[in-house]
């Protein structure tokens, strides 16, 4: 890994943290890497930079967005630009957060999702 690329993923104790975004984000600020096209009467859309790597149902989008908690984050596949907007999301047993071992990981980012699994 190059020095200038940051870490997607950490599993250095028995969590799994990962970097998400969000792409509600992605829309709210007409990013430029952004590209939509039709198919079968749907549109979709996804970034060009592959930062995340899936072409998402607009309409889908649009409906579960409006629902409660929104569409929420997908994993980050590649090197996230300046305007992603990254958090992480953890997976570890209740209680196992304090022992974390990379906390320049998990405090690089702007927000922390958190999903604890027992
Ligand atoms: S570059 Fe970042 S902000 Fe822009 S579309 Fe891709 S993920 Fe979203
Ligand atoms: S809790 Fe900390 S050490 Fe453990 S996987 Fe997450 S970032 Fe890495």
């Amino acid at each position: 890994m190059a020095e200038d690329q940051e870490m997607l993923e950490c599993q250095e104790c028995s969590a799994e943290c990962e970097k998400v975004v969000y792409p509600a984000a992605c829309l709210a600020m007409n990013c430029r890497f952004l590209y939509a096209f039709n198919e079968d009467g749907h549109t979709f859309f996804g970034c060009i930079e592959k930062v995340f790597p899936h072409e998402i149902d607009l309409q889908m989008f649009q409906d579960i967005e409006r629902g409660k908690g929104g569409f929420g984050v997908v994993k980050v596949a590649r090197q996230p630009l300046p305007q992603c907007s990254v958090a992480v999301q953890s997976c570890y047993a209740a209680g196992e957060g304090p022992l974390c071992r990379n906390l320049y990981f998990k405090r690089r980012d702007r927000r922390e999702v958190q999903t604890v699994e027992d």
